[in-house]
């Protein structure tokens, strides 16, 4: 496993490899491990012969500042969980990624109107500017995206149309603790005491699903709401149910179409996104 920490150096180890023939699978990563970036590891890991992860807090995507100072780093830690995993691991300085100040902007369309894109203004397009440059280095073949993001998901596959990359996006299905909590940096900024309450997100999210054949998306989306209300620990930022594929809030239920229930919700000052699919 190779340590990098600059485009130029990252480039001559990319084009080894592909002088060798080899395909390149790419995850880029905030670092903070945990068992959900482990799976996209893994996943790399099976399709591809080189695999490439970036550690990289990236701060064009982050619309409040005081999150981007909490948030977690753990860059030694890091590195040995992965170690086995990944034959390249890419560590560049702000100043790596954006020599110039970043002016780019992306259409997304309806994509970014909606929930995370609705709530963190900017998000998105820091998310792109930051993917597209690792794109345009890496070259991957495949490129490994967890749905837990499953708004920041369509978002890549939007952008990857807009570009035209030739990468395979994949998604890997959301990892989660044996409550049902879904791993995630942020876990580890809870007290103990509230990380107790947090399974309720994912218990929620489950009863709303069971729901599906016999709700409206509107009294399912009313149901969670109470459901929050009533617990003193959360505050529940928004809740939707949206088509998977456009991620247009639905009306009503049309059971050939698959769906997914998004929330996004404070727990301890921290804030936890996380989905539920039906119809899948
Ligand atoms: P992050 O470091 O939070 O930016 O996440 C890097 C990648 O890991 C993104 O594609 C996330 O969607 C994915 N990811 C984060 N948490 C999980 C999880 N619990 N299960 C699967 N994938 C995850």
């Amino acid at each position: 496993m190779k340590t990098i920490n600059t485009s130029i150096e990252l480039e001559k180890a990319i084009t080894l490899e592909r002088k060798q023939g080899k395909t390149i699978g790419f995850v880029p990563t905030m670092g903070a491990l945990h068992k959900g970036h482990y799976a996209l590891l893994q996943k790399a890991r099976e399709a591809c012969d080189c695999v490439v992860c970036s550690i990289f807090v990236n701060p064009t995507q982050f619309n409040n500042s005081d999150d981007l100072k909490k948030y977690p780093r753990k860059i030694e830690k890091d590195i040995a969980f992965i170690d086995s995993l990944c034959d390249i691991i890419f560590l560049p300085s702000v100043e790596e990624m954006y020599p110039f100040p970043p002016t780019d902007t992306y259409d997304f369309g309806d994509l970014d109107k909606v929930m995370e894109g609705a709530f963190r203004p900017g998000h998105f397009n820091g998310v792109a500017m930051v993917v597209r440059r690792f794109f345009d280095m890496v070259k991957p073949d495949r490129a490994y995206f967890g749905k837990k993001d499953y708004q920041q998901a369509a978002i890549i596959k939007k952008l990857v149309g807009l570009k035209n990359y030739p990468i395979h996006i994949e998604l890997v299905d959301t990892v989660r603790e044996s409550d049902g909590l879904a791993f995630s940096s942020r876990n580890s900024l809870l007290s103990i005491e509230k990380r107790k309450e947090a399974p309720f997100i994912y218990q929620t999210l489950s009863q709303a699903e069971a729901f599906i054949n016999n709700k409206q998306p509107q009294e399912i989306k009313q149901w969670v709401i109470n459901r929050f209300k009533s617990n003193p620990h959360f505050e529940l930022e928004y809740v939707e149910v949206v088509d998977a594929e456009n991620l247009h809030i639905l009306e009503r239920i049309d059971p050939s179409r698959k769906g997914v229930i998004c929330l996004a919700a404070w727990l301890d000052n921290v804030r936890l996104i996380d989905n539920i699919e039906f119809n899948n």
